[in-house]
């Protein structure tokens, strides 16, 4: 068991793309740690260099006390789980998961009884003589993860581990993944584009663009209090209202808004999208839109005009120049 320490860390490729650039990250012994943001913003880079996948243009990579940054991957004690899982097609669920276990000369029996023992512990025992064309989406997770557990490393890196299943069973796996990390107390680095993913399973966020980090916190402080107008807007399943005001972006959740007698803002009510069990109604404020949530059956006609106020600690002011958050 080891925590992951980054320090000045950059990787460049070849033709010059600065993937991760310059960046500092502790993470913490047992932590189930997001790496959350938008494509192309250097989440897969970080993670193969941390597994050593990919080399190290500058600074270090420590897992424990150990620096690895110049050690092959083998050598490093990670497991990484790809996007497509990357089982091996033509062996069984058993000899995929006690696979790094042969590669690394351990006795047969023992592979075999680790083997068991995981699957057993995945929900995997009945399938364990199948090849992976043979299994659902959902299995073949499980059977990725299966063997990046049996591998007995100390840290665990998934990248975009749900991507690739149905929004239901999506569901199903994060909770299971979540439960599974729980249990193993295993430091869990993964990788996801999906907000609501990260702010659901992770202890804490690192919220990254164009390689670097624009805010690192727990999935409450990144929703309440965003660092910036880009995490501010990256953030929420409903967009945050960011509205100019003099030298200031005023910047308050549409979750966080009510209707009151007087407050922030006045419209007129032009568009009601249902979510559920929440409506979101956008406000037409002169030149600027205000959302706002409501609970089901309270929501208002359209044309009608609203003012809706939200607690003054919720109402965040971000420089209009910088976009940081003021207060
Ligand atoms: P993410 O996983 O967040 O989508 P990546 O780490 O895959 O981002 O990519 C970060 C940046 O590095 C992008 O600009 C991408 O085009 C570039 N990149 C990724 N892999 C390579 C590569 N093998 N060679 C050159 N550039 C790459
Ligand atoms: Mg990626």
């Amino acid at each position: 068991m080891a925590g992951i320490t980054i320090a000045g860390l950059s990787t460049v490729y070849p033709n010059g793309v600065r993937a991760v650039d310059a960046l500092d990250l502790d993470i913490l012994d047992g932590e189930l740690f997001a790496l959350l943001g938008p494509s192309g913003c250097g989440k897969t880079t970080l993670l193969r260099t941390i597994a050593g996948l990919e080399g190290a243009s500058a600074g270090d990579v420590s897992i424990g006390s150990r620096v690895v940054t110049r050690l092959p991957p083998g050598d490093r004690r990670v497991a990484m789980v790809f996007q497509d899982y990357a089982l091996f097609p033509h062996m069984t669920v058993a000899e995929n998961i006690a696979y790094p276990l042969r590669v690394r000369g351990v006795a047969k029996p023992v592979q075999q009884e680790t083997a068991v023992r995981t699957a057993g512990g995945l929900s995997l025992g009945a399938l364990l003589d199948r090849r992976p064309g043979q299994l659902s989406g959902g299995q073949q997770q499980r059977a990725a993860l299966a063997r990046a557990v049996a591998a007995s490393a100390e840290v665990l890196l998934l990248d975009e581990p749900l991507s690739n299943l149905d929004a239901r069973l999506r569901l199903e796996a994060r909770t299971f993944l979540k439960k599974l990390q729980r249990e193993l107390e295993l430091t869990t680095v993964f990788v996801t584009h999906d907000q609501a993913e990260a702010l659901a399973l992770a202890d804490r966020i690192a919220v990254m663009d164009a390689g670097r980090i624009r805010q690192l916190g727990t999935p409450r402080e990144v929703f309440q209090r965003p660092a910036d107008t880009f995490v501010a807007n990256f953030i929420g399943s409903t967009p945050m209202n960011l509205v100019p005001r003099g030298a200031e972006i005023v910047g308050v959740r549409p979750e966080y808004l009510k209707p009151a007698a007087e407050g922030l803002f006045t419209g007129t009510v032009s568009i009601v999208e249902n979510l559920g069990v929440t409506s979101l109604v956008t406000l037409d404020c002169g030149e600027d839109q205000i959302g706002y949530v409501v609970p089901e059956d309270e929501e208002p006609e359209i044309g009608t005009v609203v003012t809706v106020d939200a607690p003054p600690a919720r109402v965040l002011r971000y420089d209009k120049e910088t976009g940081l958050l003021v207060r």
